[in-house]
C-alpha cells in the first residue's frame, strides 16, 4: 500500500481492527519514509453481474435506492433502509457465492422488506417475481396474513413501484 502523502512503496501496519460489524477490517498504517499515519479498509468483495453482463461491485445503496421506490409513502426511514441493505449484504455474504446477478440481490432484500412493510413488499414482490396478474397480488396477499397469523388491515398493492432498473 502506497503512502497517499509521499507515495513511499510501502507502509507498516501498526494496528488492524474489525469494524463494521465483522465485514471489515480497518488497518492503521505508518509510512516508514515519512512517519505519516493512515487507515486502510479492506472488505471481501461481492460482485454483480447486471443484466447487460456487465460486472460492477455489490452495493448497499444501490439496494436503498431500489427499495426506496418501492417505500414511497410508507413509514419506513432512511435508517430502516440502511438497515435493510446491511441486512441484505449479510444474508449475500451467508450464501458463501461471492458473485450475484441483479435477481438474486431482488430476492435476498424480499423477506426483509416483508419483515420493514408488507406494501413495500408487495410493490417490490411485483417487480421481481413477475406478477402478471391481481390472481398474483391475491396469492402474496394470503402468503402475508398466513406468514403474519391470521387477520389485519387489508393490503393494497400497486403495481407502479419499480426497482433499481438496470
Ligand atoms: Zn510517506
Amino acid at each position: 500500500m502506497h503512502c497517499p502523502f509521499c507515495r513511499h512503496s510501502d507502509s507498516r501496519v501498526i494496528d488492524s481492527r474489525t469494524a463494521d460489524d465483522g465485514m471489515s477490517i480497518r488497518r492503521r498504517r505508518q509510512c516508514p519514509e515519512c512517519g505519516k499515519r493512515f487507515t486502510t479498509t479492506e472488505t471481501a468483495s461481492l460482485t454483480v453481474i447486471k443484466r447487460s453482463g456487465v460486472v460492477e461491485p455489490f452495493s448497499r445503496e444501490k439496494v436503498m435506492v431500489g427499495v426506496r421506490k418501492a417505500c414511497q409513502g410508507r413509514p419506513v426511514t432512511e435508517a430502516d433502509l440502511a438497515l435493510l441493505a446491511q441486512r441484505v449484504e449479510e444474508s449475500l455474504r451467508l450464501t458463501g457465492v461471492a458473485q450475484f446477478e441483479t435477481n438474486d440481490i431482488g430476492v435476498a432484500i424480499l423477506p426483509h422488506l416483508r419483515e420493514l412493510d408488507e406494501v413495500a413488499y408487495l410493490r417490490f414482490a411485483s417487480v421481481y417475481q413477475s406478477f402478471d396478474s391481481l390472481d398474483d397480488f391475491e396469492a402474496a396477499v394470503r402468503d402475508l396474513r398466513v406468514k403474519r397469523g391470521g387477520s389485519g388491515a387489508p393490503v393494497s398493492a400497486s403495481n407502479s413501484a419499480a426497482a433499481d432498473g438496470e
